[in-house]
C-alpha cells in the first residue's frame, strides 16, 4: 500500500513528520547568520547527546565517513591497534584500519557473542612498552544484535595510559547510555539514519581533548575528512565546506524532540522494546541469535530454525508493508532482525511481532499458539 512502509531495520530508521517538515523547506546560505544560529545550537544539542563537553562534528556523509575519519585524525602509518572483532561491523573496523597500513591486532569473539573485556585486558598489560596507539570497537554491533560491553573495555584502556578508545556508536547512541566524558571515550562516530530520527546523509564524530592531542602527531593522509578545519569553523559556528543544509533544519528538529523527551525516557523506551521483542520472539520459540543478556537496544536479532528467514522477511513486507531486516554473509537465509531504533513506539512493536506471527501462522510454520508471541510482549510493555 503507498506511503505505508514501516522500517524496522537497523538504518535507516523512520522519520518523524516534523523532521520531514523541518526539512521540507528552501536551502539557505550556509555562512549567513540564519545558518550560523542552527550550527550553534546543533553543536550544543550534539555535546548533549553525547554527554559531552567536547568537540562532536559534522560531516556530510554516512557512518562509515565518521569511523574513518576517527581513524585517520588520530593515528599514523604502522600504529599499533587493538581491533574488537564480533561482526561485520567489527570487520569494517578492521579493513579500515588496515586500508591505512595499521598494525592490527584481532581480538575476535564469535557471530552473537559479546567481546570479552577480558581480553582487552591482557593485551593492554602485556604492553609494556606502551606501544598501543588505540583501542577500536563497534559499541552495538548491528549484523548480531549484540551490545559489547564499552564501558569495561574504555575503563582498560585508561588504565593502560596511552591507548585511545575509538568506538563505532552508530546504533548505541540514541538508543542506551553512551556518557563520552565518564567512559573517558575518545572518538565516538555516528550516523543520522541511525538513532538521531533522521534521514541518511549525516554524520558524527566527537572527538576528546587527547583525540587532539593525537591529531597533532597523526600523519595518515586527509583532507575533507580532516576534522582539524571542522573544529576551527565549528568554534566559529560554521563548517569547511558546504554543508548538507536542509539536513541541519532535520538534525535540529529531531534532537530537539530528543531533548523534550529526555536521555533517561529514551533509554527506558529502547530497553522496554528490547525486551518485548524478545519475549515476542522466545513465546513462538524463534531462539535469539545475540547471547542471552547481551542483545543490543536498537536491534534483535532472530535464528529461526527451520524457517527460511528470507521467505519470512519478504511475506512480512508483502503482506504487512514492514520491512524487516536479513542476516548479513553467512546469515543470510538464518537470521532476520528487527530494528527498533529511534522514532520506535510500543504499536510498532506488538505490530511487528502480530506481522510476524501472522506470517508465520500462514505459512504453516508458527510453533506455537498464534497470539502467543504478542502476549508476551504486550505484557513487559504494560
Ligand atoms: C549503520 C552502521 C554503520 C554505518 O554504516 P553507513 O552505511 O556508513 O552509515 C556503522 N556501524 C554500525 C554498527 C552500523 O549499524
Amino acid at each position: 500500500m503507498q506511503d505505508k512502509l514501516t522500517l524496522m531495520i537497523p538504518g535507516p530508521t523512520p522519520v518523524p513528520e516534523t523532521v520531514l517538515k523541518a526539512m521540507g523547506r528552501h536551502p539557505i546560505g550556509h555562512r549567513s547568520g540564519e545558518f550560523q544560529a542552527v550550527v550553534r545550537h546543533t553543536t550544543e544539542q550534539l555535546r548533549w547527546l553525547h554527554q559531552t563537553k567536547s568537540d562532536v562534528l559534522v560531516i556530510t556523509g554516512s557512518g562509515t565517513a565518521a569511523m574513518e575519519a576517527g581513524i585517520i585524525n588520530t593515528l599514523s602509518y604502522g600504529d599499533k591497534v587493538l581491533c574488537g572483532d564480533n561482526g561485520k561491523f567489527g570487520q569494517r573496523w578492521v579493513k579500515l584500519a588496515k586500508a591505512y597500513g595499521l598494525d592490527v591486532q584481532v581480538i575476535k569473539a564469535d557471530w552473537g557473542q559479546p567481546l570479552d573485556p577480558e581480553a582487552f585486558k591482557r593485551a593492554l598489560e602485556a604492553d609494556n612498552g606502551k606501544t598501543i596507539k588505540a583501542v577500536i570497537l563497534t559499541h552495538s554491533e548491528t549484523s548480531t544484535g549484540v551490545i559489547n560491553d564499552l564501558e569495561t573495555i574504555s575503563k582498560y584502556v585508561r588504565t593502560h595510559g596511552k591507548a585511545l578508545t575509538i568506538a563505532d556508536c552508530v546504533t548505541s547512541l540514541g538508543a542506551c547510555n553512551v556518557p563520552m566524558d565518564s567512559w573517558g571515550l575518545d572518538v565516538v562516530a555516528s550516523g543520522s539514519q541511525k538513532g538521531y530520527m533522521m534521514p541518511p546523509g549525516l554524520s558524527f564524530v566527537a572527538m576528546s581533548e587527547r583525540a587532539w592531542q593525537a591529531h597533532q602527531q597523526s600523519d595518515l593522509p586527509k583532507f575533507y575528512l580532516d576534522l582539524g578545519p571542522y573544529r576551527k569553523t565549528a568554534a566559529q559556528d560554521s563548517n569547511p565546506f558546504t554543508p548538507a543544509v536542509n539536513l541541519y533544519f532535520a538534525l535540529e528538529s529531531a534532537l530537539g524532540m530528543m531533548q523534550s523527551e529526555g536521555l533517561e525516557a529514551i533509554f527506558d523506551r529502547h530497553a522496554r522494546h528490547r525486551a518485548a521483542a524478545q519475549a515476542g520472539m522466545k513465546a513462538i520459540c524463534l531462539p535469539l541469535y545475540a547471547a542471552e543478556g547481551h542483545g543490543s537496544p536498537a536491534i534483535t536479532a532472530v535464528a529461526p530454525e527451520g524457517v527460511d528467514a528470507e521467505q519470512l522477511r519478504k511475506t512480512v513486507k508483502e503482506k504487512f508493508d514492514i520491512l524487516l531486516a536479513g542476516g548479513q554473509d553467512h546469515l543470510k537465509g538464518k537470521v532476520f532482525r528487527i530494528g527498533h531504533l529511534g522514532f520506535v513506539c510500543d504499536r510498532d512493536i506488538l505490530t511487528a511481532i502480530a506481522a510476524i506471527e501472522s506470517t508465520l501462522q500462514s505459512l504453516g510454520l508458527h510453533k506455537g499458539n498464534m497470539g502467543d508471541g504478542l502476549a508476551a510482549a504486550a505484557a513487559i510493555l504494560r
